[in-house]
């Protein structure tokens, strides 16, 4: 469940869809998500993230060489480009992947079974317009987490 607060005068909602509404008590603030109420059980994680080699680019069948992440030994291709911000998460036996660029504006979150490498499942935000869509105005501001537990919402 996620929590969501009035920026004028913090009237507090649970599950407010969709953001940067006009809060319904003082009827000026705007609604943000602050936070989610459930316990955090992803870990951030420090995997290798690097630049495909041209074996790994054979083996992946990718056409172009994209980035990896060296987990334990398994070889996972991610989509980060070169400039973006790679955030990874692992929760059980789950691995989240999450790119940012914030200057390009632009996210992609990537769910990955964390021993085989295979994809769940993936989701691309490419305009500026559809973040603030899933996430609200204030999305530059958002924890990695909660930009994760708001997004996998979507995904299944
Ligand atoms: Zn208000």
């Amino acid at each position: 469940m996620a929590l969501f607060k009035c920026n004028s005068c913090n009237q507090e909602y649970e599950d407010y869809y969709p953001p940067d509404d006009i809060c319904t008590k003082c009827n000026k603030g705007h609604i943000r998500i602050i936070t989610f109420q459930e316990e955090n059980t992803m870990t951030a994680i420090k995997p290798t993230i690097r630049i495909m080699t041209p074996e790994d680019t054979r083996t992946t069948q990718l056409m172009n060489a994209g980035s990896v992440i060296e987990l334990e030994g398994t070889t996972i291709p991610i989509s980060a480009g070169r400039s973006d911000q790679v955030h990874v998460f692992s929760e059980s036996t789950v691995l989240y992947v999450l790119s940012t660029n914030i200057k390009l504006g632009y996210m992609g979150l990537e769910v990955f079974d964390a021993a085989s490498g295979e994809e769940y499942n993936t989701i691309f935000i490419n305009y500026e317009w559809e973040l603030e869509e899933y996430l609200g105005k204030e999305w530059e501001q958002m924890e990695p987490v909660t930009i994760i537990r708001i997004l996998t919402n979507f995904l299944y």
